[in-house]
């Protein structure tokens, strides 16, 4: 007998994981579920190509380089002369990751002038490419979140014309002009933005903004001062100071901010520019002639009071802010910032959600991989590979279903935003879409349906994940727990850590609770949105939890000490409502694309969240089983029809080398 040694003996063979877009079942499902079937055969070459870009080891090692050599600020925060100066560094991991984001226009679709014909499909062609790079982005989406918000409120006042004729000249060149920086491709000259709300006071309720914008406009007469020389850009009349508690996207080159402007008045936003010129900057490389050594940039009345160390999303410089005479444009009406800021918050939250779908269905897709080749005992020394074991496999197709459920409300939302957003849009005449199937809204209800889905969504899907995706690591076992950054395509835990984040930030799980019963009472065209999906989903099961559900958000609150109460069960009752929605959504899924593993997921679904086995009785008498039930089927929900294909028996597939 050979004892074993570091290089010899049993070494595992390495998993492979494959473009997620071919190999995720919930994902194709949702992409011919949602998109007309001319769309996603013209979008899905270009999908493809981004769901094998973004598996390639030159992404893993930026992951690498970004998440082990963490942001961090240069120096003593003075030169050696002893003038303030202050430099955020941030790897070329980062640098790189950002721009590959850029590139690849995982922003920049949704505004593309080139792509009109994606019309109310837009914003789902978008979110299926980001649900494919979240896992392999490293954070980088953080900021680019936040730059599709302001991206989508600047255009909201450029574009929509009450709005536009409140600007003045300046103001439209300005705005315009971040706009186009915002929705571009080019790593040069995009933009990303941050957002800043959070103060010490409380992120989930910023009436207590300590922030102070003062108007101040320059003095006629001399030139204004400018953000940036080449673009000619002048810097803004507002006048801006204070304090802001958490600020992720610190190395964007704009922000939208709150502050207030007068006592007793609510909040205003503001557009401003993360760096202003300075003339009287000396440059030390300076060439030129001339005695003010050139001039240069600097942050614009913003000092970095410190970088957060965090529990995860390392890679992302989250920083507090100073802010001393920042110079800014009011956007909107003063007052009116919770109103303007909440175009920008329906966007950065359906990013949150799918940035926490992405970690699962990459965790699934490593877990599925791993399945294939690894083995395990099942007693008297007999082995075999973990596919062929029934619980894992049961585990594992639980965990699928439970990740399709949370697909399709993830992307019926995000259809909803796409037809919101074409409906509103001035700039093409809106083209109500033809019914693909029966999830499409009459028009009148597509607002109140996305009101009320942008906070119950977020709410429960990004809570939802953070077990999921603790099963992924658990299904690789030890190696599940390990940071592998020599294996960087195998580190769930690093995905895990990023996933916990969904729940806080953009509105944290009790908060979008209670914003959804807002949503649902006042008015109540929330409610009625509802009922007019409830009714789509025809099944006797979900009808009658709906009805119970709905007495309690229409009935109960009349009264004060009513209104109380609803507010404190606020998560359990909504949360409740996103598995009503999820649920007729399986039914609807189930109907326009019938097989044998969608009805196996949809009636296990239904019998664990309490609908009855298929949602269509009342539960007590159907049978839960599908033909095929047990490890057959388990296999078609976890690697589609016909199970995993190419596995060689011993547990090994075609081009995997022993180490
Ligand atoms: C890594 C990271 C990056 C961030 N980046 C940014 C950023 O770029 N810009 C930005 O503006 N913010 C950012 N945030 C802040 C984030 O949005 C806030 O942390 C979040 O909104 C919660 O605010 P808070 O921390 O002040 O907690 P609090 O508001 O104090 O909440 C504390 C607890 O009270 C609960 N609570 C509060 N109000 C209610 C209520 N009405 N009903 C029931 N429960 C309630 C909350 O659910 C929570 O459990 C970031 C946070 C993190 C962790």
């Amino acid at each position: 007998m050979e004892p074993s040694s570091a290089n010899t003996g049993f070494i595992q063979q390495q998993p492979i994981i494959k473009n997620q877009f071919h190999e995720d079942v919930s994902l194709q499902r949702i992409a011919k579920l949602y998109l007309p079937p001319s769309l996603l055969e013209k979008v899905t070459p270009e999908i493809s190509r981004l769901g094998d870009a973004v598996l390639s080891q030159q992404i893993f090692d930026w992951i690498t380089d970004a998440e082990r050599n963490t942001p961090y600020l240069r120096g003593s925060g003075r030169d050696a002369f002893g003038r303030p100066k202050q430099e955020l560094i941030v790897t070329e991991g980062w640098r790189k990751l950002q721009e590959f984001g850029f590139a690849n226009g995982v922003v920049a679709i949704n505004y593309d002038s080139s792509s009109p014909s994606n019309g109310p499909y837009s914003r789902l062609i978008q979110f299926l490419r980001c649900h494919l790079w979240e896992a392999s982005c490293a954070n980088t989406m953080c900021p680019a979140a936040m730059q599709d918000g302001a991206a989508r409120l600047l255009q909201r006042h450029l574009t929509t014309p009450q709005l536009a004729a409140n600007l003045s000249e300046t103001e439209k060149s300005v705005f315009q002009n971040a706009y186009d920086h915002l929705t571009s491709r080019d790593p040069a000259y995009t933009w990303t933005s941050g957002q800043w709300m959070t103060e010490r006071t409380g992120g989930s309720d910023v009436s207590q903004t300590e922030t102070v914008a003062t108007y101040s406009p320059f003095p006629a007469g001399h030139p204004v001062p400018l953000a940036s020389k080449e673009e000619n850009m002048p810097l803004g009349p507002w006048s801006i100071s204070g304090f802001k508690w958490f600020s992720s996207a610190t190395d964007s080159q704009m922000t939208i901010l709150l502050a207030k402007t007068r006592p007793g008045m609510g909040v205003s936003a503001f557009f401003a520019p993360m760096r202003r010129w300075n003339p009287e900057l000396v440059s030390p490389t300076f060439t030129g002639t001339g005695a003010t050594g050139g001039g240069g940039t600097e942050l614009n009345g913003v000092t970095i009071s410190r970088l957060k160390t965090k529990f995860g999303t390392v890679s992302l410089p989250t920083a507090e802010l100073e802010l001393k005479d920042m110079r800014g444009w009011l956007i909107g009406q003063e007052g009116e910032g919770i109103k303007e800021i909440s175009t920008i918050l329906n966007i950065t939250r359906v990013h949150t959600t799918v940035s926490s779908m992405g970690y699962l269905g990459r965790g699934i897709g490593v877990a599925k991989a791993y399945a294939l080749v690894r083995e395990a005992g099942v007693g008297k020394g007999r082995r075999l590979p973990l596919y062929k074991h029934p619980l894992h496999m049961r585990t594992l197709a639980d965990l699928t279903a439970e990740y399709h459920g949370l697909m399709l409300l993830t992307f019926y939302t995000l259809y909803i935003l796409g037809l919101d957003e074409h409906l509103s849009s001035s700039s093409s005449p809106p083209v109500v879409p033809p019914p693909i199937h029966p999830l499409t809204p009459p028009t009148p209800k597509v607002s109140p349906l996305l009101r009320t889905l942008s906070s119950l969504h977020k709410s429960f899907i990004c809570h939802s994940t953070i077990p999921l995706s603790f099963s992924c690591m658990e299904s690789l076992g030890g190696l599940g727990y390990l940071l592998n950054s020599d294996s960087e395509h195998l580190n769930l835990s690093r995905l895990f850590r990023d996933a916990c984040v969904g729940a806080i930030w953009e509105g944290t799980t009790d908060v979008l609770a209670s914003d959804t019963l807002r949503a649902l009472k006042h008015p109540s065209a929330g409610v009625k949105a509802l009922e007019w999906l409830v009714e789509t989903g025809l099944a006797a099961s979900i009808k009658k939890v709906w009805e119970g559900l709905k007495k309690k958000f229409l009935d109960k609150g009349k009264k004060q000490q009513e209104e109380e109460k609803l507010v404190s069960e606020a998560r359990g009752l909504t949360h409740r409502l996103a598995e009503v929605v999820i649920a007729v959504l399986w039914v609807v899924d189930a109907r326009v694309r019938p097989g044998r593993e969608v009805e196996g997921m949809k009636r296990r679904w239904m019998a664990k969240h309490g609908f009855g086995p298929s949602g269509g009785g009342d539960g007590e008498e159907e049978d839960v089983k599908v033909e095929g039930d047990g490890l057959e089927l388990d296999l078609a929900i976890v690697y589609g029809e016909g199970g995993p294909k190419g596995v060689v028996e011993g547990g090994s597939v075609p081009g995997v080398s022993k180490l």
